[in-house]
């Protein structure tokens, strides 16, 4: 009789959870898995997925108004919201049952209930009899949204609830700058909604380069988006049929509902890890080695639980690594290089590599090249519109380090630069690649002429 009655049980079947499921048990593994939500986790359930198609649909307006230039009559064209979010839900139903159906076609047992763990080996599931056993555990449960400790911090939604929103508001508050908070910002907005982000720094998208940061920032005030910096909650109260945010610094800002998007925390609690004596980081993260192993020997985990990158393309490289490590006798270290990352707001941001402040830290020489034009679109749509592209290269060997691109299809273009960045690509290679004519991402292989600080190019036309 085998000594565990799994080699491996999951607890959380999100992206990182159903892949290393999945893969596990085709490697020849007995695998059992538990999610106590739905099957998919946050990407596919209220997430990236349910997200981008929300951002869809919020371009729209924009497409509508650019339709005109072209000469088209576009009168009498309304937007209905319930139709939308019915439609989004129907597709996440869909990815629910594809997500199910693959690990059941993979012969993953499969409870739908809560996990903790008993010892390092043992598993109670909620509401069944007795516990399950297994020679080595997953710890998958993703993150959850992180709400500031704030008189009135029940007031807020979140991410979560934006996807299970009826109606529309008329207003919104959105505390936060970040990937969500700029990308519901856009989706609000864009569906008609006045908007107001509060961010306690002093520009948006900390991390990213401050190319993308300061054009995203005007392209976004010039749609009418406000956004207040310097700007922090200090309470949330009801005023009316909405809200009110008192600030810091002192003002006040009203709407009909106020959102939190102020980052995600490691979903570890209450389900024993503690117990087990796994080591926990700063924010409650399951602390692990390059092979996913965290500080008990028979506990792995993968994904957003460890916040080493919360992004779904990166948990499902951890799970893949994860499997092929354990199960088909290949050690395998999760690598990060080169992960290129997208803000879905409206313009949109694709970029991978170093930004130009971390490459000035790293290297003894960076040269930058930067384009911003009106896309050829815009010429005739009339949106007012700029589009932002930039390199950042190592002076001393020429490779290119950071790819940063802000406009129409940015993501799409990235994710075909990142191949390169990640193959070692030179700037001299860039160069003799061929330009795809006429195209925005042209720009990529016909820019010449390094960036000098203004002050050095005066009277040149940096779009020229
Ligand atoms: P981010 O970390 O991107 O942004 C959080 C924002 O909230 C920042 O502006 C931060 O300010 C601010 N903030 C944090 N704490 C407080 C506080 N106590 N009071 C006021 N403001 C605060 O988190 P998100 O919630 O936007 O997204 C969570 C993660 O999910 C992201 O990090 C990303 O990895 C992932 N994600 C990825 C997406 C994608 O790939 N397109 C889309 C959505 C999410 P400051 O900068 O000053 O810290």
């Amino acid at each position: 009789m085998a000594e565990y009655d799994y080699d491996l049980f999951v607890i959380g079947a999100g992206s990182g959870g159903v892949r290393a499921a999945r893969l596990a048990s085709e490697l020849g593994a007995k695998v059992g898995v538990a999610e106590e939500y739905r099957i998919g986790g946050t990407c596919v359930i209220r997430g990236c997925v349910p997200k981008k198609l929300l951002a869809y649909g919020s371009r729209y307006a924009g497409e509508i108004d650019d339709a005109r230039g072209f000469g088209w009559t576009c009168e009498g064209l309304r937007f209905d919201w319930p139709t939308l979010i019915h439609n989004v839900r129907r597709e996440v139903d869909r990815l629910n049952g594809a997500y199910t159906r693959t690990l059941e076609k993979a012969g993953v047992d499969r409870f739908l209930t809560r996990a903790s763990l008993d010892d390092p080996h043992t598993i109670k599931l909620a509401g069944r009899d007795g516990k399950v056993s297994a020679k080595t555990i997953l710890v998958a449960t993703g993150s959850h949204p992180f709400i500031p400790d704030v008189p009135g911090r029940e007031l807020f939604i979140t991410s979560n609830e934006c996807f299970e929103l009826e109606e529309l508001p008329k207003s919104i508050a959105i505390v936060g700058a970040g990937y969500i908070g700029m990308e519901f910002a856009s989706i609000f907005a864009g569906l008609g909604v006045t908007v107001t982000v509060l961010h306690r720094g002093d520009q948006i998208l900390r991390d990213f380069d401050d190319d993308l940061r300061d054009g995203l920032a005007s392209a976004m005030r010039n749609r009418g988006v406000g956004l207040r910096m310097n700007a922090e909650a200090a309470s949330i109260e009801k005023e009316g049929n909405g809200f009110r945010v008192n600030l810091k610094q002192g003002d006040c800002v009203t709407a009909d509902l106020v959102m939190a998007a102020t980052g995600r925390l490691p979903s570890t609690m209450n389900f024993g890890l503690q117990q087990m004596g796994v080591e926990l980081g700063w924010n409650g993260h399951v602390v692990v080695d390059e092979y996913s192993k965290s500080s008990v020997d028979s506990i792995y985990a993968v994904g957003d639980v460890t916040d080493r990158m919360q992004l779904t393309p990166v948990a499902i490289h951890e799970a893949t690594a994860f499997a092929e490590t354990l199960f088909n006798d290949t050690p395998t270290p999760v690598d990060y290089s080169f992960t290129p990352t997208a803000v879905f707001s409206e313009p949109e941001i694709g970029t991978v590599g170093c930004t130009e402040q971390k490459a000035r830290e790293m290297c003894r020489s960076v040269d930058i090249y930067k384009s911003s034009f009106k896309p050829l679109r815009a010429t005739v749509s009339g949106r007012d519109e700029t589009m932002l592209m930039k390199l950042v290269i190592d002076g001393e060997t020429d490779k290119v380090l950071g790819c940063h691109v802000l406009g129409a299809d940015a993501v799409e273009i990235v994710q075909m630069a990142a191949i390169a960045l990640r193959l070692g690509a030179t700037k001299a290679q860039f160069d003799a690649t061929r330009a795809l004519h006429p195209s925005a991402a042209e720009e990529l292989v016909t820019m010449r002429q390094r960036w000098e600080p203004p002050a050095a190019v005066a009277g040149s036309d940096a779009a020229a």
